[in-house]
């Protein structure tokens, strides 16, 4: 029998909507996805979340979420969906070995930040490299701080962390930033602030010591390295939404973020979608969870109908 609701997702959106679809009866089934609790599951200590005064961790966060629509008849499923159809009524969602049915469809599979592809950089995320200067910035306090990208993230995340770091130091490619003049320029002019140009990071250290000390870099003109002492590292060279498996099923724009209009609707009647994978620009945890609500009362509303 096909589900009335389907997530995809288990982030800040995905619980959200669970949350307020099982609260609504409709049963939904979470698809956790490939980051099961998204990105906050990535972060540490978050302290802009309304109703935390001291903070929480990013992953007991998303944890809660969970415990919180599971306590209403939410289903949490790992499986990874491989393929959907939307062509046909109900959906088809399909996994390795297991072929899924659903009258709507909220897809909340999140953006994942792209890195660099260091075994180095892997494995000192959360201890010193970041791709998110607004939830790490403030414990880097009068340090010096490294930023690598050369877009309007870089730019804006280095600004930022001019309010807590002594010294920030932007490792672009190029000699020429992709950032707005407007940004570029923000960042040119703020004294704390210093550029190194045609450079690529090849190391971070030290994942035997699980802190951020230095970072290996390499002109990319004249093949020179060198060694440049960093207390952190905020890796901002864009983010990737996880839409690979509607492609050619609904509107997305050309970056691959899904188009949503009126709410959290898609393109196809019956599919929402919910946080950073139509949200370029705000990608907090609050806004992905009240984008998760609007879908799931969008769901429900659209069933009222459909199942009439
Ligand atoms: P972006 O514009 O794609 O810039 C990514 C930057 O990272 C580029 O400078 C790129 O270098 C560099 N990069 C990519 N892969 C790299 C790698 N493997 N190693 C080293 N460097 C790498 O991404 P974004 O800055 O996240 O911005 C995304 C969109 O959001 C843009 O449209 C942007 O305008 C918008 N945005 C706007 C604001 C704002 O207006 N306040 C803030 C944030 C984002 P190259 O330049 O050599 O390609």
């Amino acid at each position: 029998m096909a589900h009335k609701v389907i997530i995809i997702g288990s982030g800040c959106a995905g619980s959200t909507a669970a949350i307020y679809s099982a609260r609504a009866n409709l049963e939904p089934l979470v698809f956790e996805g490939v980051e099961p609790g998204g990105q906050l599951s990535l972060t540490t200590l978050v302290e802009n979340f309304p109703g935390f005064p001291t903070g929480i961790m990013g992953p007991e966060l998303v944890q809660l979420m969970k415990q919180q629509a599971e306590r209403f008849g939410a289903e949490y499923n790992l499986e990874a969906i491989t393929s959907v159809d939307l062509s046909r009524r109900p959906f088809i969602l399909k996994t390795a070995d297991t072929t899924y049915e659903s009258h709507t469809l909220i897809i909340a599979s999140g953006a994942s930040a792209k890195w660099i592809g260091l075994e180095s950089e892997r494995r000192l995320v959360g201890h010193g490299v970041s791709s998110c200067a607004t939830c790490d910035g403030f414990f880097f306090r009068d340090m010096n701080v490294a930023v690598v990208g050369g877009g309007d993230t870089a730019m804006e995340d280095s600004l930022f962390l001019t309010r807590f770091a002594r010294k920030v130091t932007v490792i672009h490619r190029r000699a020429e930033l992709r950032a707005s003049k407007i940004m570029a320029e923000r960042a040119m002019l703020n004294p704390k602030i210093e550029f190194v140009w045609d450079t690529v990071v090849t190391e971070i250290l030290d994942p035997a010591k699980q802190k951020v000390e230095a970072v290996r870099v390499r002109n990319v003109k004249t093949d020179k390295e060198a060694m440049l002492p960093f207390d952190g590292v905020f890796v901002a060279i864009g983010h990737k939404p996880n839409t690979e498996i509607f492609q050619g099923q609904l509107k997305l724009d050309d970056d691959g973020y899904v188009v949503v209009h009126d709410g959290s609707k898609t393109s196809v009647d019956g599919v929402f979608a919910a946080g950073d994978v139509h949200d370029r620009h705000y990608r907090q945890a609050i806004t992905a969870a009240g984008a998760g609500c609007r879908a799931a009362m969008d769901a429900e509303k659209y069933l009222e109908v459909q199942l009439k």
